[in-house]
């Protein structure tokens, strides 16, 4: 039986689904939106929000020892709370629930709670009531993915590491990428002896090669332990821990494994064969440049589509397609130019192209690097040093490439996004004057580019 009728059914409260209901209802469209488990999504609850706190708790690990060059006598050896940083982390996650609920009902968006299936291209059922739009658009996000290897039992995922009941004491990280990098440093921070494996030559594979082994360098003088070409062949249980045996033969023991292999698009029971929604191998949903599925009523947007899988580019998604069911279809979703960060200690950011990308997609490019010690660090005593790289367009002029690996690059990276955006050239760059002392005037003070 058909309950209800609307305009858009949105299925999935997260980044993109909550953005895309409340504008559309702006756009005077019925809508509803249909979310199983907490409000707000994986950014809220399990990702970029309690991720970034359990960060800024890590750096303080830093400022503790920093501090002494500047005067400073600690007279206690800080430790941490773990179980206070879950609280706090808890109690703000649950606020940002609640305000993106607020946000949703003064939009005049209906809330339906449980898991959606879809019947059809018109048609959603929650809890054996049957739901009726004109359009609905699935952003059903991802979840982890664990290998399956022997012992894959007894490792976890993000998911868990927010609330884990015991600090572990050690931890094992495996895997390359944002999630793995970012675990490895902020649990480092927070005290735990990190062991990071990672399969390839070097982590971030995609980032430019510069800063991926500057970054390599600098978290391994941090503390973390980052193995390369290791993996994992089987993980067993023994009373004084988990014992890892690795494809090199060694073994290691550890108390917590984090899987950060990669996540898979969350698709299981939606029903989207039924509906005639096509999908690609790793079961991502296909859509076209509108988002449109190979169901024509059937939008899809996010991680589901397991393109770039990133919260600016969920919400700029939806912008893109309310605009184009209820608005003018004037805007354009851009995928140049999308800037990203990696809250590793130090913080990697990064807009446009690679050195690597750039040779191959440019006849000729230039490019400028500095590396250097941070004033900071002149009476902090710490070793860290960053990095600075622009890549050039020769025959344009034009900075297509901006990366850095130090303090607050992706504070310091966002607004030089602007400028990348707006086709900023290098003559810019250098007519634009620095703010001093910082360590963002580099990126204007740079002159003598490294291949001349
Ligand atoms: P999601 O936010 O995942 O939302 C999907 C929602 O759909 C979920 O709430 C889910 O419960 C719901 N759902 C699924 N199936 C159904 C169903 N059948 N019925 C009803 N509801 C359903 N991105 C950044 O830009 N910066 C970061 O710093 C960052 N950090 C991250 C850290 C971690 C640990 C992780 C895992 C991700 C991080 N991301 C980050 C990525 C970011 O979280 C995602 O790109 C973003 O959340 C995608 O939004 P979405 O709307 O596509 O999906
Ligand atoms: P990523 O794709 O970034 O990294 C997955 C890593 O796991 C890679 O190093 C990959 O190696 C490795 N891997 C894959 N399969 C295996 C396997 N079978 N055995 C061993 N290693 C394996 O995924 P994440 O899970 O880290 O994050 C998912 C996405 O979430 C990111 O791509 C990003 O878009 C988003 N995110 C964004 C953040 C941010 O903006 N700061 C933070 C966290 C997540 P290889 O490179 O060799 O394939």
């Amino acid at each position: 039986m058909i309950t209800e009728r609307f305009d858009l059914l949105v299925i999935g409260g997260g980044s993109g689904g909550v953005r895309a209901s409340r504008m559309a209802a702006q756009a005077g469209a019925r809508v509803a939106l249909i979310e199983g488990a907490a409000m707000g999504g994986t950014c809220v609850n399990l990702g970029c929000i309690p991720k970034k706190l359990y960060s800024y708790a890590a750096h303080y690990a830093e400022a503790f020892e920093e501090a002494h060059g500047f005067g400073w006598t600690i007279s206690e050896r800080p430790k941490l709370d773990w179980d206070l940083l879950k609280a706090n982390r808890s109690k703000e996650i649950t606020r940002l629930n609640a305000v993106y609920i607020n946000l949703l009902n003064n939009a005049g968006v209906k809330i339906i709670t449980g898991w959606a299936k879809l019947l059809d291209g018109h048609t959603v059922q929650v809890d054996g009531v049957n739901y009726h739009a004109k359009k609905l658009l699935v952003a059903t996000g991802g979840t982890p993915m664990v290998p399956s290897i022997k012992g894959a039992e007894h490792a976890i995922t993000s998911n868990e590491m927010f609330d884990l009941t015991l600090f572990p004491k050690r931890l094992l990280v495996v895997g390359g990428g944002y999630i793995a990098s970012e675990f490895a440093s902020i649990f480092n921070g927070l005290g735990a002896q990190v062991t990071q494996l990672y399969r390839g030559e070097q982590i971030l594979r995609g980032f430019d090669d510069d800063v991926r082994h500057f970054l390599a360098t600098e978290i391994r003088k941090t503390g973390v332990d980052l193995r390369l070409n290791a993996d994992v062949i089987a993980i067993a249980h023994s009373d004084a821990g988990l014992n890892i045996s690795l494809n090199d033969g060694q073994t290691l023991q550890t108390d917590t494994v984090l899987y950060a292999t990669g996540r898979r698009p969350n698709v299981q029971g939606l029903g989207l064969k039924q509906a005639g929604v096509d999908q690609s191998d790793d079961g991502a949903i296909k859509v076209n440049e509108q988002y449109q599925t190979s169901n024509p009523s059937i939008y899809a947007l996010g991680d589901v589509t397991a393109r770039i899988q990133l919260t600016p580019v969920a919400l700029s998604e939806a912008m893109v397609l309310v605009d184009h069911l209820f608005g003018k279809n004037q805007t354009q979703m851009d995928y140049q130019f999308i800037p990203t960060a990696v809250f590793t200690h130090p913080n990697v950011a990064t807009v446009g192209y690679s050195e690597a990308e750039a040779r191959k997609k440019f006849p000729k490019i230039h490019v400028y690097r500095s590396e250097f010690k941070a004033l900071k660090h002149t009476l902090s005593g710490s070793t860290e040093r960053s990095i600075m790289k622009l890549i050039v367009d020769d025959a344009t002029d034009r900075v297509v490439g901006l990366h850095m690996v130090g303090a607050d690059a992706g504070e310091v990276v966002q607004g030089f996004a602007v400028a990348m955006k707006a086709g900023a050239t290098k003559a810019v760059f250098d007519s634009t004057l620095g703010i001093h002392p910082t360590v963002a005037e580099e990126f204007v003070t740079m002159r003598v580019a490294v291949d001349e």
